[in-house]
């Protein structure tokens, strides 16, 4: 049974800060309504341009008698030079446009403090990790800060593993592995696989030292795992960090337990879902193979025709979120090859392209699709573990070379479709995957071979593993509701001069 009272937080008011980057609000907005699930007054402090992507199902949970509060600020698009309404960062937005966002958020602060200080009571703020002063503001307020990171807690150990242990300047060679020192697990990474942040200084490195100090000063972290899956990371992380840490997922599967909840999570423009649907539930179960690669990576052309020749040629109907990408240097064989693609696949039945927005949980979840080939964006990574979909794992930028690491090494549930070199999100990289290599790999996972069949049994065990987390009794709800109960004391103390 799942929980859904409200008795357990008389009164707790709750502030949450998401950031300007779709797969950074989606999960925290996901677990603000958890919190809302559970009793908990939520106010989501937010600006117009980005309330869309999920003013829906807030307005859907406040029908059903949840609280919370919606805070629009005032995005200063004139002061860094944007028009209105450009102030999320997705797939379509050019990594100059990105940069003006980021400035922006920054110069949200003084309107954020005002109204922390002014015209809320708040007992607790569960931050964005981008928005690192916020430790500041709670501490001037007197209430815990909890900083909220959309990756595993695994990346966030091994990225620390790197900053103290620098094991990355031992080898001579950048396509010499690494230990990963002080893990859990032995683990070891290609030098090349490691972002650059941690290799060398740049700006990102220092935003990250930001994140980092004040990661140590929060009172804690919450983050979207569950305590069966990364538990002994969740343990190494208290110890590595020195503050309190808990798992509270998988966020989704929690929060969008309706249909439409599903079908509109994440962007104003989602795909259209009952003809894809109509199309998933003509097809065989575990048939289909599921390729996306998040909301914010494009691929050059030459890359997508790869891929296109993989799945044509591959024995499984597949559905691929596909990105319009308008890269220059396009060769005339390139041009008009995906419509054609597109075309052919159509008529046979065999593809479905979404060159939006797609209803991911939805996809995930219908019988036909037996496995997914993922960039390891760890909202993705969490809802197929979740939907006990084995991966082939394909990671791009940030964190997502570690999930690799943990989904294909330590959990054993993935295949790697072998790339070999980093490279940051706003770039397309040198390295094209050829189509040879990604017909293997989906070969492997939706194969029936004994390695197939031992990972789609393990990845089965582990998605009982995350339905039970959630429930009561189950390590995710006993963590919120231990969460929920130390706010109370803490507010307790507080408002008996305690601290
Ligand atoms: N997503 C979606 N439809 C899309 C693309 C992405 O619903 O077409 C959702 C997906 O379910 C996940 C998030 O957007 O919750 C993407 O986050 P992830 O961490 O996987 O990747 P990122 O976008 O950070 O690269």
């Amino acid at each position: 049974m799942l929980s859904h009272g409200g008795a357990e937080a008389n009164n707790l008011n709750v502030v949450f800060l998401p950031f300007c980057i779709t797969s950074h609000t989606i999960p925290m907005i996901d677990m603000a309504r958890i919190f809302a699930m559970h009793g908990v007054n939520i106010t989501i402090l937010t600006t117009a341009g980005n309330v869309g992507i999920f003013q829906k199902c807030i307005e859907r949970d406040i029908s059903h008698g949840r609280c919370i509060k919606i805070h629009l600020l005032e995005f200063p698009a004139k002061q860094v030079g944007l028009p209105i309404g450009l102030e999320i960062v997705n797939a379509n937005t050019p990594p100059p446009t990105a940069l003006k966002i980021f400035e922006g958020c920054e110069l949200l602060r003084p309107q954020i403090e005002n109204y922390l200080f002014d015209k809320l009571e708040v007992d607790c703020i569960v931050s964005d990790m981008f928005y690192p002063w916020t430790v500041e503001t709670a501490a001037k307020l007197g209430v815990p800060r909890f900083v909220f990171c959309p990756a595993s807690i695994f990346s966030r150990c091994a990225e620390l593993s790197f900053i103290q242990h620098t094991a990355h300047t031992e080898v001579k060679s950048d396509f010499e592995k690494v230990m990963i020192i002080g893990l859990p697990h032995k683990l070891e990474i290609a030098r090349l696989q490691l972002p650059l942040w941690l290799k060398e200084p740049t700006e990102f490195g220092s935003i990250m030292k930001l994140v980092d100090d004040s990661t140590r000063r929060s009172y804690g972290a919450v983050f979207n795992s569950f305590y069966d899956m990364e538990g002994a990371y969740e343990e190494h992380y208290k110890n590595v960090f020195g503050t309190k840490c808990w798992s509270i997922g998988p966020v989704s599967f929690w929060a969008n337990q309706d249909l439409s909840d599903k079908a509109e999570r994440g962007d104003e423009k989602v795909e259209e879902g009952d003809v894809l649907l109509q199309w998933l539930n003509s097809k065989k179960e575990n048939s289909v193979i599921y390729v996306s690669f998040g909301s914010i990576n494009k691929f050059l052309t030459s890359q997508l025709i790869e891929i296109a020749h993989a799945l044509e040629a591959s024995t499984h109907d597949f559905i691929w979120v596909v990105r319009k990408n308008n890269d220059v240097g396009v060769s005339e064989g390139e041009q008009g090859f995906m419509e054609e693609f597109e075309k052919r696949v159509k008529e046979s039945g065999k593809g479905y392209l979404i060159w939006g927005w797609a209803p991911q949980l939805l996809i995930l979840e219908n019988k036909a699709i037996g496995g997914i080939v993922t960039h390891c964006g760890w909202n993705t990574t969490i809802e197929s573990m979740n939907v006990g979909l084995p991966m082939v794992t394909w990671p791009l930028f940030a964190e997502q070379f570690f999930h690799e690491k943990l989904v294909v090494e330590v959990l054993k549930i993935g295949v790697s479709i072998g790339v070999r070199k980093w490279r940051d999100w706003n770039e397309f990289g040198s390295e094209v995957v050829k189509r040879e290599d990604i017909g293997k790999a989906i070969g492997l996972v939706m194969g029936n071979g004994k390695e197939a069949k031992e990972m789609r049994s393990r990845a089965q065990a582990l998605s009982e593993d995350s339905k039970k987390a959630i429930l009561v009794g189950g390590s995710s709800h006993a963590k919120l509701i231990q969460i929920i109960e130390e706010l109370h004391s803490l507010k307790l103390q507080r408002l008996n001069g305690g601290i």
